[in-house]
């Protein structure tokens, strides 16, 4: 890498992960912050807050602040809701563990990566959306106390939830760790080929590489039942299900750092997470991929019913762990804006 790409990537690198689904004004805007060549964004590209629109659609029976507090994408004054919680502070640059990167593979000969070492990456993302479910059902334990009553001062919002890993409210506790969780998962549809139609163009290729045309999610982010396995269990089921879709892969984040390792990421010769200085070329559905056919749609579409899925599984869990009536009343702590004994029987 020569001087003036090592700069255009470091530059390229801080601005695109304050916004990582991004907006064609976004990146206008870093785009000449950054001094980085124009670069085309597909008009149907993931646009502004895509994390916060999926969310909100699959989160049914929440009141206005707390679905902010789940949601929202920017809220100002250094604050924003739960899902947006991997796009800040230490958990930018990882790529492979909080936005599923890094998982990248194509059946051709001299691949410089192995369909294990792509499974390897996946897994480990699934791994943290696995640990952040099964934080966030713990942390719910402190909504409701032992007769049944709301932990009234867990669960006001009548100041904002500050997700910094600090402890604070158990409302805001569970809700960043299910956004940590949700993020990854929200990332995979977006990084991955999993929704992509068949071959965009013409032949193979690296920066052609095959669409899975699926149109259901994922079932290796079953994070509910994973969580109530041992990690020898879970992988191994996991890995059985990865092995069924050979051609599953997400991009190599250029620049960014892969599960377990302090070298940064060489993605020469491989499946790429972002396009190129043509604008061509990557993976996400950040850019070009988004409009080829409906990959971008398509993407979003699926990533909200998994949410959806996983708002369910994790209600589930609540009222299967938490009896007596515990579970259905910390759902309702959640969803709520003021809860009280009376509002949530
Ligand atoms: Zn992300």
């Amino acid at each position: 890498m020569n001087a003036s790409s090592a700069t255009r990537s470091v530059m390229t690198r801080s601005a695109r992960h304050r916004r990582p689904w991004r907006t064609r004004t976004a990146l206008a805007i870093t785009a000449a912050l950054a001094c980085v060549p124009a670069v085309t964004v597909p008009a149907h590209a993931f646009g502004p807050g895509t994390h916060t629109k999926i969310t909100e659609s699959a989160l049914g029976g929440f009141q206005k602040k707390s679905l902010e507090a789940m949601a929202a994408g920017d809220l100002g004054d250094d604050e924003w809701g739960a899902i947006r919680g991997s796009d800040k502070g230490d958990y930018y640059p990882k790529q492979t563990r909080y936005h599923c990167d890094d998982a990248d593979y194509l059946k051709v000969s001299g691949y410089p990566r192995s369909r294990q070492q792509a499974t390897d990456e996946l897994l480990a993302c699934i791994q943290t959306s696995v640990e952040e479910f099964h934080k966030a059902v713990v942390a719910a334990g402190e909504l409701v106390d032992s007769k049944g009553h709301i932990n009234t001062k867990e669960v006001g919002l009548d100041h904002r939830c500050k997700y910094n890993d600090s402890p604070g409210r158990a409302k805001c506790t569970v809700f960043e760790h299910l956004g940590r969780a949700w993020h990854a998962i929200e990332d995979f549809y977006s990084h991955s080929n999993w929704t992509d139609q068949k071959v965009p163009e013409k032949d193979i290729s690296v920066t052609n590489p095959p669409g899975l045309q699926k149109t259901t999610p994922a079932p290796f982010f079953t994070l509910r039942a994973y969580s109530n396995q041992s990690t020898a269990t879970w992988e191994a089921e996991a890995r059985k299900e990865i092995g069924k879709v050979p051609d599953v892969a997400t991009g190599c984040a250029g620049g960014e750092y892969e599960h377990g390792s302090k070298d940064l990421n060489n993605c020469n010769r491989r499946i790429n997470h972002y396009d190129d200085a043509d604008g061509k070329g990557g993976l996400s559905k950040e850019g070009s991929r988004a409009k080829i056919d409906h990959n971008g749609d398509n993407a979003e579409k699926v990533a909200t019913e998994d949410i959806k899925r996983q708002w369910q599984d994790f209600q589930d869990e609540l009222l299967a762990r938490y009896s007596n009536g515990h579970g259905k009343k910390m759902i309702c702590t959640l969803t709520h804006d003021a809860p009280t004994d009376a509002t949530c029987k």
